[in-house]
């Protein structure tokens, strides 16, 4: 049985109950994830756009 847990951030081994091996780790994570959310906020945004300009070509809006 593992009796340790990985930091989200870097991966290496910390006790069972931790989330992160450092304030700093933990930091860099929450700052890496809301990046990914924005860039994630931004591809939903384009192909919200496509299906907007495919839809409307459809129905000879545009
Ligand atoms: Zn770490």
């Amino acid at each position: 049985m593992e009796r340790h847990r990985h930091c989200l951030n870097c991966g290496i081994s910390i006790p069972v109950g931790e989330t992160f091996c450092s304030e700093r780790c933990k930091e860099e994570y929450i700052k890496k994830r809301k990046r990914m959310l924005r860039i994630q906020l931004i591809v939903l945004f384009v192909i919200f756009l496509v299906l907007l300009i495919i839809l409307g070509l459809k129905t000879g809006v545009i």
